[in-house]
């Protein structure tokens, strides 16, 4: 990408909302709770973005610290020249997506498994997560809860209220396939299928890099690699 990096942003309508004139006070970092949790400084990012500076924008792109804000916009509440960093870091993210910048920070290439794990649910069942297709072996974290909510899905969602797989209304329906073909067709005219072949495109370029094996699948080498990497440098410590 050749085209200076400051002038893409000023097109982002998320740029243009989130950004007057910062003054550095600090507020955000102060008010932001991922900036308790990880080595991250939103004044920071607004400050970069402000000095124009191609190769300073450019090395944000590359790093991990984009992708620490949990978009919150607590940040958005309390600055006192009405910036909202949340929406900066929105438009960053977007153009290291569009970059293909993301693929050189750890966080940044997790985008692979968020897009595959919860974006291609979307089209596949209409929800990011159908208890049906979770694969309960990725989220060790979870114990042996989602077994148990899987194994008696349909006790779970009556007593909760919901239509579990059954036609109609209610939470756990089954989405209609022409209600899937709608959100597909969506997704290609707003252009989330572009972004999401442009996330697959870049990673496989950054898997030939690594020389780790790369395919369509969560079980090949590089998949697994993005989603079980932790350099432990994200959090204070
Ligand atoms: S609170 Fe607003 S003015 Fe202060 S550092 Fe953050 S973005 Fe800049
Ligand atoms: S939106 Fe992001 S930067 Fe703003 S307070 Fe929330 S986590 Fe922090």
């Amino acid at each position: 990408m050749t085209e200076d990096l400051y002038s893409i942003l000023r097109k982002d309508v998320r740029f243009i909302e989130g950004l007057n004139a910062c003054i550095n006070c600090g507020t955000c970092t102060a008010i932001c709770p991922a900036a308790e949790f990880y080595n991250y400084d939103p004044r920071f990012i607004v400050n970069t973005v402000q000095s124009k500076d191609n190769n300073r924008i450019k090395e944000l792109l590359k790093s991990d610290t984009i992708w620490y804000c949990g978009e919150c916009l607590s940040c958005k509440t309390r600055c006192p020249r009405d910036n909202t960093p949340g929406y900066i870091i929105q438009a960053l993210r977007h153009l290291s997506h569009q970059s293909g910048y993301f693929v050189e920070s750890e966080k940044g290439r997790q985008s692979l498994a968020i897009k595959r794990t919860v974006g291609e649910e979307i089209l596949k069942s209409g929800y990011c997560m159908f208890v049906d297709r979770i694969t309960t072996e990725m989220h060790p974290e979870q114990g042996p809860v989602w077994d148990w909510v899987r194994k008696n899905a349909k006790e779970v969602y009556e007593r909760c209220g919901g239509n579990y797989k059954g036609e109609g209304v209610g939470a756990m329906r089954k989405i209609p396939d022409e209600a899937l073909a709608e959100l597909k067709s969506i997704f290609d005219v707003s252009g989330g299928t572009e972004f999401f072949e442009n996330i697959e495109e870049h990673s496989k370029r950054k898997a030939e890099e690594l020389k780790l094996q790369f395919d369509n699948t969560n079980d090949c080498e590089y998949f697994k690699h993005v989603y079980s990497s932790n350099n432990n440098k994200h959090t204070i410590k």
